[in-house]
């Protein structure tokens, strides 16, 4: 009983993984729901919240709070977002440069930078 209910989560689990590495615009827990619901149509939103949270505490994937609303992203290291602060859209910025992120006491294994500020879209809007 227990094995069947571990598979299934873990089926739930990659079908999750997949969709987030197949797409770049840092969806919702809802936006993930629908897509997900199309493989697996007895996938419940509180399954995917729930699993979402579970891959956020385990650093596979990173939960980005942008004008109170999460928005989940796959690609959880070694890059910038860019997070607009009026429309709430993230870009994603590959690091050009190596970071000098050497602390004596501490190694650094990956990191994930966040960025707020105004788009080009917005700022053009104010003027
Ligand atoms: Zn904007
Ligand atoms: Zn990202």
């Amino acid at each position: 009983m227990i094995t069947t209910k571990k598979k299934r989560n873990t089926l739930q689990k990659t079908k999750i993984l997949e969709y987030l590495h197949s797409v770049h615009t840092h969806p919702t827990a809802e936006v993930v729901y629908e897509n997900i619901k199309k493989k697996i149509p007895m996938i419940s939103l509180g399954t995917v919240y729930r699993i979402l949270n579970a891959l956020a505490d385990d650093n596979e994937i990173i939960k980005l709070e942008v004008n109170g609303e999460f928005r989940y992203d796959a690609n959880n290291c070694g890059h910038i977002h860019l997070i607009c602060t009026k429309c709430g859209i993230i870009s994603d910025r590959e690091m050009n440069k190596k970071l000098d992120l050497n602390f004596s006491d501490f190694s650094v294994h990956c990191f994930s930078l966040i960025i707020k500020g105004t788009c080009k879209k917005c700022s053009r809007r104010v003027k």
